[in-house]
């Protein structure tokens, strides 16, 4: 009650929630209540949480924040959103979100821009914006959010958060409404290590309903936490740290690595040479298999429909013309382009060769470091609509987070201090199905 009372007077400043779930909450709240009266213990029972709004929900809205998901009641409950209930988690609601994910700044949603909490004037981060606003106003103390470029350490980064992006297979996909699915991955948002842990283990696990799930042993996140790090061998990559780099952002990241060295570990420059072409194969790949989820979206069988249709055609035009905003129209046609006949070769081709040498880029370098630190982002939060009509400027930003979806690796932003009073983050890369290590480094640093 105390939170929803919090939400209710904050959050019209902040934009943060799309959907409160009231009712539900404190339906929520007895029952773990009562599972606590009977002897049960657990950390996330009573635990209460949101949800980013592109995770199907049981009879409560899943808008994507789209207009033309509006009106969407998923009729079943995403694996992410059943498992976190099943440990007694308690939601207070859907979060606000770039439009099907698709954004840095969660100004294209179409239920309005996202404030960043350290200051109202500037962007909260992208897609998972509400999440990072409404944990870090504490609203709630944590929250999902998912990862297709960088949608969950970029605004963890800009909100003073620590987010975590997990192996591509660590977390099923199932009931996640889909952006680019060999990119996207649902993780937590929250305000420690240490609570990021508690969610993550809430969340992974095989999901036979999700072909690209992985059968792997989850680790027990939680023990690692206090593991020393004496001997962990840290790399910087170079392409990390070049021009565009903010140097008040590159100064708090060495000082975050001087301070692990105090903790054991060992530090050397290392390479990823094809970081340069991950921007232009990421801005392919992902507005290609955009649009092949997207096509879904008909006026059909879901969400809106337009006025008064002559005819099929126009029934389909106007419900997606009408009902999909800006941003997810461009990303659609960039995508359509990119695989027509004859350009299919030039450019999603292409792409894919890129993504295979950052994918080993990523293995040889950890063959020689057991971890990658670097920066989360280049510049701490623009202002709003600063960047707005400028597409290409606001792509350039995830520069240091979309290499790790396109080779699959885990990957964590935590909190590295203020520039100009603005939150700015690090980043931790491990290899394949090591959340572990990345937790338990952002948790010794912390
Ligand atoms: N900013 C990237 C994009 O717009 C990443 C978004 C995401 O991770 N969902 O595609």
């Amino acid at each position: 009650t105390a939170l929803l009372a919090r939400i209710a007077a904050l959050d019209p400043q902040l934009n943060s929630f799309i959907t409160v779930t009231a009712d539900q909450a404190l339906a929520q709240a007895a029952a773990a209540d009562a599972r606590r009266a009977a002897g049960e213990s657990g950390a996330l029972l009573g635990a209460p949480i949101a949800h980013k709004d592109l995770f199907c929900t049981e009879g409560v809205l899943t808008t994507c924040a789209s207009k033309i998901l509006h009106n969407f009641k998923a009729p079943y409950d995403a694996t992410v959103v059943a498992k976190l209930a099943a440990a007694g988690t308690v939601s207070l609601g859907k979060l606000n979100m770039d439009e099907f994910a698709m954004g840095s700044a969660n100004e294209s949603s179409h239920y309005g821009a996202v404030k960043n909490p350290w200051n109202l004037e500037r962007v909260p981060g992208g897609s998972s914006g509400g999440s990072a606003a409404a944990v870090a106003a504490r609203l709630i103390p944590a929250a999902t959010g998912t990862d297709t470029g960088g949608s969950i350490r970029q605004p963890a980064a800009l909100t003073n958060l620590t987010g975590l992006k997990p192996t591509y297979g660590r977390v099923s996909r199932w009931g996640m409404i889909a952006y680019a699915s060999s990119l996207d991955q649902g993780g937590p948002i929250a305000r420690s290590a240490e609570d990021c842990a508690l969610l993550l283990a809430g969340m992974a696990g095989f999901d036979a309903k999700d072909s690209t799930c992985v059968d792997v042993p989850v680790d027990d996140y939680l023990a690692e936490l206090n593991q020393p790090l004496a001997g962990l061998r840290i790399g910087l990559p170079r392409e990390y740290f070049g021009a565009g780099l903010d140097s008040r952002i590159a100064a708090a990241v060495l000082a975050v690595v001087e301070e692990l060295k105090k903790l054991g570990a060992s530090v050397k420059e290392i390479s990823l040479p094809n970081t340069q072409h991950a921007i232009p194969a990421y801005y392919v790949i992902a507005p290609a298999e955009a649009s092949s989820n997207l096509s879904r979206f008909d006026g059909v069988r879901f969400g809106y429909r337009c006025e008064n249709p002559v005819n099929l055609e126009d029934l389909y035009k106007r419900s997606r013309g009408e009902g999909f905003g800006a941003e997810v129209q461009r990303r659609i046609m960039v995508g359509t382009y990119a695989l027509s006949a004859g350009y299919y070769d030039a450019y999603y081709l292409k792409a894919q060769k890129i993504r295979r040498l950052i994918k080993n880029d990523f293995v040889a370098a950890f063959d020689e470091v057991d971890l990658i630190v670097g920066p989360t982002t280049p510049n701490p939060a623009w202002k709003l609509g600063e960047k707005s009509s400028d597409p290409v400027s606001a792509y350039l930003e995830d520069i240091y987070t979309i290499t790790a979806n396109l080779a699959g690796v885990p990957g964590l932003s935590m909190p590295a201090g203020f520039v100009d009073g603005l939150p700015i983050g690090v980043q931790l890369l491990a290899p394949y199905f090591q959340e572990a290590r990345l937790l338990n480094v952002a948790h010794q640093y912390q």
